[in-house]
């Protein structure tokens, strides 16, 4: 079954067109790993997955939801802002930015969904939230503000904070770009688990050792076109078209 659905998707800023008739299909479990030149529209395809962007036409099922609509019958009504809550709920994101609540601790960041969203009991909460910075590795970090930790572990508060609302999958832009380099392994390292553990993610990355390892497919989108896809080794080795061995020269 496929987790994440996205068919023939066209997404427009006033006159620029940013998706061209995008489709992809994410089984459950599967890690769908996304490359591309700046500009291409690795963001918005992501953003349109948890409805931060309306499509212009297209369709988008996660876990087998149309995003942003009910369905009745055939007919499709757009959905309440607070049912459209409970459809994003589903779908954890996690940021180039990390986007920490700056005067809470790892740990209040992490119960903050749970409490606020879900109601969750403060116990409840806590004890969720300590075994999330045990699996990010920060268990020792519970009580440090956001500015005490360091980029990458601030990128691992904000993956173990979207965990804490059970997504069916997680959507990833660039979680690594804005790290010191030296930083980024312990960030890709949680993902690797992540991944290894059966979660449903799309990752927006130039990371290609962690497409190559930790990925099942790969896709390269330019222009608002998904222009070559396939198994990574296969991508990454023997690109097929010319756009894709240009952009892959010059990342690797
Ligand atoms: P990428 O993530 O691949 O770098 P984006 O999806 O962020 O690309 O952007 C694709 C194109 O859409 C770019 O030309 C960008 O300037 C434009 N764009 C993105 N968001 C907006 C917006 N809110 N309004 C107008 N143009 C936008
Ligand atoms: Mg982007």
């Amino acid at each position: 079954m496929s987790m994440v659905r996205i068919q023939s998707v066209r997404k427009r800023y006033g006159t620029l067109e940013v998706l061209k008739g995008v489709s992809l299909d994410v089984p459950e479990g599967g890690v769908v790993c996304v490359v591309g030149p700046s500009g291409s529209g690795k963001s918005t395809l992501l953003r349109c997955v948890n409805r931060l962007e309306t499509i212009d036409s297209g369709r988008i099922w996660v876990d087998g939801r149309l995003i942003g609509f009910r369905e009745h019958g055939d007919r499709l009504h757009l959905l309440r802002p607070d049912e459209l809550c409970g459809q994003r709920q589903k779908i954890g994101m996690v940021f180039q930015r990390f986007h920490l609540f700056p005067h809470m601790t790892a740990l209040q960041n992490v119960m903050e969904g749970p409490r606020t969203v879900l109601r969750a009991s403060r116990a409840a909460a806590a004890e969720q939230a300590g075994e999330l910075l045990e699996r990010v590795g920060l268990a020792d970090r519970a009580h440090h503000y956001p500015a005490q930790l360091s980029g990458g572990q601030q990128q691992r508060v904000a993956i173990a904070r979207s965990l804490a609302m059970n997504p069916k999958v997680m959507l990833f832009d660039e979680p690594t770009s804005a790290l010191d380099p030296e930083l980024v392994q312990e960030v890709l390292a949680v993902m690797r688990d992540l991944a290894a553990s059966g979660m449903t993610m799309i990752v927006v990355t130039h990371e290609m050792g962690f497409a190559r390892e930790a990925g099942d497919h790969l896709v390269f989108i330019d222009d608002g076109v998904i222009v070559e896809e396939g198994p990574p080794r296969e991508v990454l080795s023997r690109p097929r078209h010319e756009r894709t061995r240009a952009f892959l020269g010059q990342v690797l």
